[in-house]
């Protein structure tokens, strides 16, 4: 678990976009992970997300509040979160600005449509690829598909880890593009859904308005974070006795 924590972003929001539009502009090939607490759990139990995860051709970037408190407390020094959502939303704009052609996948088929509603209308410059809702049968022949279509950046919203494992899956087939998956992001871009207001935002307690909101949401926290914590004290311990 700790190996993963070194392979974290740290230097916050605003230079790893730099970092992001540079690559875009130089065709330079990049998956970003936006790692929580389930993504490096998975990577515990899973060999392929372990791979991923270590993997230095892979970016890992803090998303959820709970890996940034485990930094933390691991002494690792992230400054902030990266979020799904604030990648999606930068990305949508780097793509309206410089004319890149941009692919989607994933989330229910009215939500997807929803989403290119907006994209067509509030993102005009953008060139619009294959896109898809998320509970198609053959995911691998999507990749098939927009690997000839040579996208410039590339969204998955199925949910950890199953838009992480698929993107790794076909990685290999494309010789540029940004890839992220970004969770329930077009639940939000498309407006279906509402993001938790600036101020839980602000007081990094998004995961408290998103349980309200979705009650069913709280054993996943409970499963993901609180234990997680747990966890990462215990590893600390281990740590401090060496
Ligand atoms: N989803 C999907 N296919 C599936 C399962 C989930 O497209 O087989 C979508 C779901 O509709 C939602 C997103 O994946 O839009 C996952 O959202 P969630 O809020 O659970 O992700 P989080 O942001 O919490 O990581």
């Amino acid at each position: 678990m700790i190996e993963y924590f070194k392979r974290l972003y740290l230097d916050g929001e605003d230079k790893f976009l730099k970092i992001v539009e540079d690559n875009l502009a130089k065709e330079k090939k990049m998956f970003i992970v936006t790692a929580n607490p389930e993504t490096f759990s998975y990577g515990e139990k899973n060999e392929v997300i372990n791979q991923m995860l270590l993997d230095r051709e892979v970016t890992l970037v803090p998303d959820g509040i709970g890996i940034v408190k485990a930094s933390q407390l691991l002494h690792f020094d992230v400054k902030e979160r990266i979020t799904g959502i604030d990648l999606a939303t930068k990305l949508l704009d780097m793509c309206n600005k410089n004319k890149y052609k941009l692919c989607l996948m994933g989330a229910k088929e009215e939500v997807i449509k929803a989403l290119i509603k907006v994209i067509n209308e509030q993102y005009p410059n953008i060139i619009l690829g294959s896109c898809d809702n998320g509970y198609i049968k053959d995911k691998d022949a999507y990749f098939e598909k927009i690997a000839k279509e040579n996208p410039d950046v590339c969204l998955v919203a199925l949910g950890v880890p199953n838009q992480e494992e698929l993107i790794y899956k076909h990685l290999d087939k494309f010789k540029k593009g940004i890839f992220v998956g970004v969770g329930g992001s077009f639940d939000v871009l498309s407006g279906t859904k509402k993001r938790a207001p600036k101020i839980f935002q602000k007081l990094n307690i998004e995961w408290l308005y998103r349980i309200t909101r979705e009650p069913k949401r709280l054993k996943r926290f409970y499963e993901s974070n609180v234990k997680f914590i747990f966890k990462i004290r215990k590893i600390k311990k281990r740590n401090v006795r060496k």
